[in-house]
């Protein structure tokens, strides 16, 4: 296992930063806590918290929790936040901590609520095309129960084997299969959300249609657990696509695989997935994980798969063959075997941690920037490499404009931890500066607030903050993050 690294925290101008509760309010609280849930779900070891207290990305926790609690249900985290909003004690929820923008660390004193015990699949429904679930369901086991019944769940983030749906909502979360079916918030039909004082609220019908009133439903989507507390989801699905086929092409620079994909985006074969390797990814993976079949030693890869059933998915396949050969690709895998494609795939959701291993730091960067900005980008991410002095390596969703530049630095080495810190700011402002954003799918947490009034501006930070006043006037939700 490589070194976990901490990143500096990364403060929001204009906002305050949590402090900690009273050591009166800290004891009352935990009365509360104990009186309102079963003994095992109120942990206090101090073990236990230090193990939940931070999640995947670089970025440590600004304090120590006060307690782990594990509810049930929405009664149970009902009555912790009506706990922790009498005694203006800081709640964290957390699914399964892979998030890479320092979401769900802990801030002082807070008590991080884990989604681990709501794991119920409730209601599969094939007439309504609904699948009604609590926050704690794994997405791949949500992924796995409706294809049981020929059903299609398509939010994908390369964590969805641990990941959970709940996590999912609150980062609005992405993955590979975006380019064709959009993220998670285009998945979502309705929410039941625990508000910070304890009142339960459903945000919308369940139906496929509905505009009264205002979307609470999509300012919840992406609130990264400011706004409430999601108990449960009810997630739109799609009947099962055809088999993955596609095309793997290698090319001589990354400028060649770029154009390729910007032909396949701009024709009718709308692929189901579109990823770019560049080759200090390829070889990070390869090194990392030599058996699964990467092509090495090319300056960058492109994968098009297409989910089309038949005829229509054989015809994508010809079209991305003949475009990525137009393009002067330098090897041209054809594979109709889904297997073939899922070893590919298995090998591209290792990015982060290939790209880790190469130093033993990263830090994971999720930019986006509209297509036809991407080969400034790309450029740019280059001259950033050489100026600081590490490699970045870049890949990800390019149908999405949604790339992911990783910095590797050795941790032991101060002289690269500040490169690397260079690096990202650098890579922030580049991407706002080319029209995008500083986060495509991770979220801000406690990484990116720094960039985040740069890319909003002044009025439209105040007014999101406003409507976090409104929603958590006592500031009690996931303090320090986002806003
Ligand atoms: C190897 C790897 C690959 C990844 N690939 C992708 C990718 O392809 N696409 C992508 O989008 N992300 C990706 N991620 C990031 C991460 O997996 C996602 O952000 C994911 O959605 C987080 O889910 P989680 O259950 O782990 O949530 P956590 O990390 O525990 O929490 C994430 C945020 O959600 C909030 N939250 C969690 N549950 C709730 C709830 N019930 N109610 C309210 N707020 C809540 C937390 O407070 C926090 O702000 C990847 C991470 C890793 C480590």
């Amino acid at each position: 296992m490589t070194a976990r690294t901490d990143a500096p925290v990364d403060p929001a101008p204009g906002a305050p930063e949590p402090a900690a509760p009273s050591a009166a309010a800290l004891a009352a609280v935990l009365a509360d806590l104990r009186a309102a849930l079963p003994a095992d779900a109120v942990v206090t070891d101090p073990e236990a918290l230090r193990d939940r207290a931070r999640d995947g990305s670089a970025t440590p926790p600004t304090g120590d929790p006060v307690a782990l609690v594990l509810p049930s249900g929405t009664p149970e985290v009902s009555a912790v936040l009506r706990a922790a909003h009498a005694h203006g004690v800081p709640v964290v929820p957390q699914g399964a901590l892979s998030g890479l923008a320092g979401g769900a660390n802990a801030v002082p004193g807070a008590i991080l609520l884990s989604t681990a015990r709501m794991t119920a699949i409730r209601r599969i429904d094939p007439v309504d095309q609904v699948a009604v679930v609590q926050p704690g369901v794994v997405t791949k086991d949500l992924v796995d129960a409706v294809a049981a019944q020929g059903l299609f769940y398509p939010p994908d983030p390369a964590s969805y084997a641990w990941s959970t749906v709940g996590g999912n909502i609150a980062t609005n979360a992405g993955g590979m299969r975006c380019v064709k079916y959009g993220v998670t918030r285009d998945f979502v039909r309705a929410l039941e959300v625990v508000l910070a004082d304890g009142t339960v609220v459903r945000t919308a019908p369940g139906t496929v249609k509905a505009v009264a009133g205002l979307d609470l439903t999509g300012l919840v989507v992406g609130s990264e657990g400011t706004l409430a507390v999601v108990t449960e989801a009810t997630l739109g699905l799609l009947p099962a696509p055809g088999p993955d086929r596609g095309v793997c092409a290698t090319f001589a620079t990354v400028a060649d695989a770029l154009a390729a994909a910007n032909a396949v985006v701009a024709s009718p074969h709308r692929p189901s997935t579109l990823e770019l390797l560049d080759d200090v990814v390829l070889a990070a993976l390869v090194a990392y994980d030599p058996d699964a079949g990467l092509p090495a030693g090319a300056a960058a890869m492109l994968l098009a798969i297409t989910d089309e059933a038949g005829a229509r998915g054989a015809a994508d396949v010809a079209a991305y063959e003949a475009v990525v050969r137009a393009h002067g690709a330098l090897t041209v895998d054809v594979a109709h075997e889904p297997e073939r494609l899922d070893a590919l795939l298995r090998a591209r959701r290792s990015f982060n941690q290939a790209m880790r291993a190469v130093r033993g730091g990263s830090i994971n960067e999720d930019v986006a920037v509209p297509r036809t900005r991407l080969a400034d980008l790309l450029d740019r991410l280059a001259d950033v490499s050489a100026q600081v002095g590490l490699p970045i390596g870049t890949g990800g969703h390019v149908g999405d404009g949604n790339l992911h530049p990783v910095i590797a630095f050795d941790p032991a080495d101060p002289a690269q931890v500040a490169a690397a810190a260079e690096a990202h700011q650098r890579v922030l402002g580049l991407a706002v500066e080319l029209g995008g954003t500083v986060t495509g799918e991770h979220g801000i947490g406690t990484e990116k607030r720094s960039a985040l009034a740069g890319e909003l501006g002044d009025r439209v930070l105040a007014i999101q903050r406003g409507i976090k006043a409104v929603l958590d006037p006592a500031g009690i939700l996931n303090p320090g993050k986002k806003l």
